[in-house]
């Protein structure tokens, strides 16, 4: 077994949608490696069980857990709820090396050199390319980071509220430390953003090797014909209508079945 894992986070049945299509495009892409997914109790227990068919490890995590000092602390933190349930990834010391990936990302080609690279690594975000994007980065699990990072979270909390700011303030010289962390863009394209530079996005779609869609407007979000099997795509997503269609493809191949 790959001492190497994915790992990615869901909160409840909607994403969890969005975790199943994920783990069947890492497979579809060939990764040689495991697929791990924390789940918090708010997450169906039938839902459970179709994550179990295609994760090799699924993981409860509390919100807030109250057998921890530092998570103590942070009950008076509320709106970094959902940020600290996504630190839960450093406790998966069961690997040597992982890959978190949002489960609102799509993987489209095998990314399994990713585990070459050294905590932390990121792509820019392509809002502030100084900090980068939380949607894909590389970690080394440890107990001893996961209880730094919740430590220091309770004492500087996030600039912006969510996991991105924290983790960014946390690993603060990701821009300027060592370029061997800057992660290419195509591992995290963000596909609303991307028709900002439409000529890019042309020049190089066939490079991209995970999508990420990140912003309000999830694939399961949109408007999906049952007959025609084809996806409704607002304009400003319109040049990337066919990877949204691909992330449909997988749902109807390979996940709606498993949910009736
Ligand atoms: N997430 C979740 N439940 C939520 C919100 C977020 O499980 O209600 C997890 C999920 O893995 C998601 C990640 O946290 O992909 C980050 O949130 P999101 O992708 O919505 O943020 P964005 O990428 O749009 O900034
Ligand atoms: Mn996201």
């Amino acid at each position: 077994m790959s001492k190497f894992a994915w790992v990615t986070l869901t909160t409840n049945d909607t994403y969890s949608l969005g975790a199943l299509v994920l783990a069947h495009s890492l497979k579809r892409a060939g990764t040689a490696h495991q697929l791990a997914v924390l789940v918090t109790p708010t997450v169906s227990e039938a839902m459970r069980d179709r994550l179990k068919d295609v994760y090799n490890v699924v993981q409860e995590v509390n919100v807030l857990d109250s057998q921890d000092a530092a998570n103590l602390a942070l009950l008076s933190r509320p709106e970094l709820g959902v940020t600290f349930t996504k630190l839960h990834c450093w406790r998966l010391v069961q690997f040597e090396k992982c890959v978190f990936l949002d489960a609102d990302t799509l993987v489209l080609k095998n990314c399994d050199e990713l585990f070459e690279r050294e905590e932390l690594s990121a792509a820019p975000d392509v809002s502030w390319p100084d900090c980068f994007n939380s949607g894909v980065f590389v970690f080394t699990p440890s107990v001893e980071t996961f209880n730094k990072i919740t430590e220091y979270a309770v004492q500087h909390g996030s600039f912006d509220g969510g996991d991105q700011g924290l983790l960014n303030q946390y690993f603060a010289d990701w821009s300027t430390a060592d370029i061997k962390k800057h992660l290419p863009f195509v591992y995290n394209v963000t596909a609303y953003a991307s028709y900002c530079y439409l000529p890019a996005f042309k020049q190089f779609r066939d490079k991209i090797k995970i999508l990420h869609f990140a912003g309000k407007l999830k694939p399961w979000l949109l408007q999906f014909n049952s007959e025609t099997k084809t996806v409704s795509t607002p304009t400003d997503y319109a040049h990337a209508q066919d990877l949204i269609q691909h992330w449909w493809n997988i749902f109807c191949d390979s996940v709606h079945d498993s949910l009736s």
